[in-house]
């Protein structure tokens, strides 16, 4: 149910009307892929409603965006299958559309936008999508609105973005309550909303069941075809929501201390959940309100919250240190990357907005001798000296993911083995975006700017490279962590990788 208090969340794309002549109303999901918890349905269907015109859920896949893989499409498409159930499940009128080398999206979406009155979207403030809204808004003749699902708290109620976790952190605190108030629906219901039966299906749409994913993939181009899909990863919604309940068993009682242990997956105590994130198979909602209610010695409300403690990364949300450090990495770092890039749509993906005292770290340092130099290549296929980063690195590319401790240390030594930060900051993104489910993010850029320096403070002494900018390295790693296991299971995947790719 859309509250009006929700309207902040509700940005126009376009002045255009609500066309009368329109046969319906539009949803197109372009970031959030799936049905409940979703403010940017809520609201579809609450100008349905308004509207009295029936409500069409239109999803869709491209085929070459940038950096697409089988790995990503495959993860897409197990999502629409299990949002096109849901669909049914509630009585949805839900159409998806996969490009492949047969049907372009430009024999689809001209239909379906054409036959729109008003076309609600998704408002992601990363990766092509705020271009791509600014295109469609000129496109379409009906208005275009914008809704921001991203996160607990709305985007636009914090009057500019902030460069320290610490500036933000009272802000969102001060949020929260009323945040979780209105968080979107768990169960949104078509009963209300005008009957779809006479609409006119657009042909090509895409057969959403499992059994047809294999045929669509064999028909998509991709950017990457060498980037196969990682077996063990699964996407879509009902993953998503099996992994957070094994992580509230397993994971969340051990967050605070082991979080940041480098293992084997079966046993890491992070959730594992940035991929479902990303791509919106899960909300932020959902998933902050299953950790606040998951210690059964409290039953958690809001006035819980211990509001002596604003501001502060310890024990606002929940007396729980386990639930508050997860909150922290969920909300305070999450959605100050998100924030970011929010409130500077022309926010250039480089090191522009590095804070002056980083920038001139680098560039005093620009000069310095690196006692080891990779090219892209070295990096990528995981060739450098240190085993501790070649293991990262193929843990990237063989699994589409990497631990957290491991990923900044894998950010820092790319700084200091690359010939410019410039270079660097190419050679992390692609790798990043290439190869990891939860890349093209705005986590993927406050991730990589944080090794340079981003959100951090100066550190001493200061060093070759990297100037005052914090440094890591991998032999304080092996010291803190006991690694074995982790190296013996990055060797075990190696073994089962395609021959020669790490040789
Ligand atoms: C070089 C580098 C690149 C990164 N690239 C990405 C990326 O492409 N996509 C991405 O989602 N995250 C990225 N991160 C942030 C972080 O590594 C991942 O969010 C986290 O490891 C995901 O694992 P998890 O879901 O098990 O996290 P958990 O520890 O279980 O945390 C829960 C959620 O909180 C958020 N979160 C956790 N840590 C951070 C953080 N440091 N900053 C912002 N949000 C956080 C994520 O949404 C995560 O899923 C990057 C970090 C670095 C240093």
């Amino acid at each position: 149910m859309f509250s009006e208090k929700n309207l902040i969340r509700v940005r126009e794309g376009n002045k255009k009307p609500v066309l009368e002549e329109g046969e319906y109303i539009l949803y197109w999901i372009r970031a959030n892929r799936r049905l409940a918890w979703n403010h940017c349905l809520d609201y579809s269907i609450h100008l349905a409603k308004k509207f009295q015109k029936p409500l069409v859920i239109f999803e869709s896949v491209m085929m070459e965006f940038e950096w697409s893989s089988p790995r990503l499409h495959r993860f897409l498409l197990e999502g629409i299958c299990d949002t096109a159930a849901d669909a049914e499940k509630l009585g949805f009128t839900y159409w998806s559309f996969v490009e492949t080398e047969e049907h372009s999206l430009s024999e689809v979406v001209p239909t379906v936008l054409k036959n729109a009155s008003a076309v609600i979207t998704d408002d992601f403030p990363c990766f092509f999508l705020p271009e791509h809204a600014e295109t469609l808004s000129e496109q379409l003749s009906c208005k275009l609105l914008l809704i921001d699902s991203n996160s607990i708290t709305a985007l636009a109620s914090y009057e500019k973005s902030f460069e320290y976790a610490r500036v933000f952190r009272p802000r969102l605190h001060d949020r929260f309550v009323e945040s979780y108030i209105l968080r979107s629906d768990p169960k949104p219901k078509s009963k209300g909303i005008p009957s779809s039966e006479h609409l006119k299906k657009p042909k090509y749409l895409f057969s959403a069941k499992k059994e047809n994913i294999n045929k669509t993939l064999s028909k998509m181009r991709s950017k990457f075809p060498n980037v196969l899909p990682v077996s063990s990863k699964i996407g879509g919604r009902v993953e998503g929501l099996k992994i957070l309940k094994n992580f509230l068993k397993e994971g969340l009682p051990f967050y605070s201390e082991e979080r940041s242990e480098p293992r084997p997956p079966d046993r890491m105590k992070a959730s594992a959940l940035s991929p479902y994130l990303h791509f919106g198979m899960i909300s932020v909602d959902e998933v902050v309100t299953a950790v606040l209610g998951s210690d059964p010695k409290i039953d958690w409300s809001p006035d819980r919250i211990n509001h002596s403690q604003r501001g502060k990364n310890e024990g606002f949300f929940h007396p729980n240190p386990n639930i508050n450090s997860f909150l922290e990495e969920l909300l305070t770092w999450r959605e100050l990357g998100y924030l970011l890039f929010y409130k500077s749509p022309s926010f250039r993906k480089d090191l522009s907005i590095l804070p002056t005292w980083a920038k001139q770290c680098l560039q005093l340092h620009r000069g310095d001798e690196r006692t080891y130099l990779y090219t892209k290549e070295e990096f990528e296929n995981a060739k450098t000296h240190d085993p501790i980063w070649n293991a990262a690195q193929k843990e990237l590319v063989l699994t589409g993911s990497m631990q957290n401790y491991l990923r900044m240390l894998w950010g820092k030594k790319v700084i200091e083995w690359s010939s410019s930060p410039e270079e660097a900051f190419r050679i992390l993104e692609d790798l990043n975006h290439k190869y990891a489910y939860d890349g093209r993010d705005p986590n993927s850029y406050t991730g990589i700017l944080w090794c340079f320096g981003a959100f951090d403070r100066p550190w001493f002494p200061e060093r070759a490279v990297l100037g005052n900018i914090r440094y890591m390295s991998s032999d304080s790693t092996a010291k803190k962590f006991k690694l074995k296991p982790y190296l013996e299971y990055i060797q075990g995947l190696e073994g089962l990788s395609e021959p020669g790719f790490f040789k």
